[in-house]
């Protein structure tokens, strides 16, 4: 009788477009689950809250309220818990094993960190302020499943091919990368933080642009895009966070480990243009331990 060895590595392939689009199924599902309970359960209680906030301090310092609040508990609070087991020198579920964190350079780093927090914070609620319909701020109407849906699949859509274009971009102009990228890959092997360590153009272009565009096009309600933005910096986050508990299989980690490979987010483009490849790990596998399992799933065991 067969006996399977490693139905995971068979059923998701990492050198396949396939599972990249599924990754990009899973990824709307997830965030649609969890704007539907917030939907549901939360906003309801918040709602009369939200509404004096806005009529007290006016549509763009409310939502600069809302965004300082929701990025300080985001960035600095999940992201100061996932650098902790780098400030400890954890080496279990480290990726890049036998790095250890320069403090120095962190220290270094803070200030352009700090300086591109604070233009996220201003600049998103002046855009959501000025360019979002009146709809975005009814808290007593929530949008259906279907917009929901139709909302992450742009959303995530937008950002994978925008992030990804742009920053192959400027891995491919010479001149781009030396004056721009260069800064962000001075982290060989970043931790959370480090994750808008970056050249401001770069944190408007690829970090900021695809994280609003999307829901300016569509003309989301602002309850929608706080998920989107919360979770779109706790995936950034976790992805610079140099460990397993990263939510993308080390493939952000392995681009600055590499340069040359992982461009994109969810790696639906990256496996289009051939540059999709994964780190080994504590599970040993390489982009080539797919067909090797596959071909161990075919071996008879008596
Ligand atoms: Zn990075
Ligand atoms: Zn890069």
């Amino acid at each position: 009788m067969a006996v399977p060895s490693r139905i995971s590595d068979v059923l998701f392939r990492r050198d396949m477009v396939g599972p990249s689009f599924v990754k990009f199924a899973a990824t709307v599902t997830g965030m649609v689950l969890i704007e539907k309970v917030f939907m549901e359960f939360v906003l309801p209680h918040l709602a009369g809250e939200l509404e004096d906030i806005f009529a007290r301090h006016g549509k763009i310092q409310a939502l600069f309220l809302l965004s300082a609040a929701n990025s300080v508990v985001t960035f600095w609070g999940f992201g100061a818990l996932m650098a902790l087991p780098a400030f400890v020198g954890a080496s279990r579920w480290k990726i890049q094993a036998g790095k250890s964190l320069d403090l120095q350079m962190l220290q270094s780093s803070m200030p352009l960190i700090v300086f591109n927090w604070l233009l996220g914070i201003i600049l998103l609620p002046l855009l959501f302020a000025h360019f979002l319909p009146e709809s975005s701020f009814d808290w007593r109407s929530p949008p259906s499943t279907q917009t929901l849906v139709r909302d992450a699949v742009v959303w995530l859509a937008i950002e994978e091919v925008w992030f990804f274009y742009s920053h192959r971009w400027m891995h491919m102009n010479k001149q781009l990368y030396a004056a721009v990228h260069k800064m962000h890959h001075k982290w060989t092997a970043p931790i959370s933080f480090t994750a808008i360590y970056c050249h401001p153009f770069e944190h408007l272009v690829s970090n900021l642009t695809p994280l609003v565009l999307g829901p300016l096009v569509c003309g989301s309600h602002l309850a929608a895009i706080s998920i989107f933005s919360f979770l779109g910096v706790l995936h950034t986050m976790a992805v610079h966070s140099g460990y397993w508990f990263c939510d993308d299989n080390g493939m952000h980690d392995e681009h600055h480990a590499k340069f040359n490979v992982n461009f994109g987010v969810l790696g639906v483009m990256d496996s289009l243009y051939g540059t999709y490849q994964l780190p080994g790990g504590p599970s040993q596998s390489t982009p080539g331990a797919a067909s090797k399992a596959g071909e161990r799933l075919g071996e008879k065991v008596e």
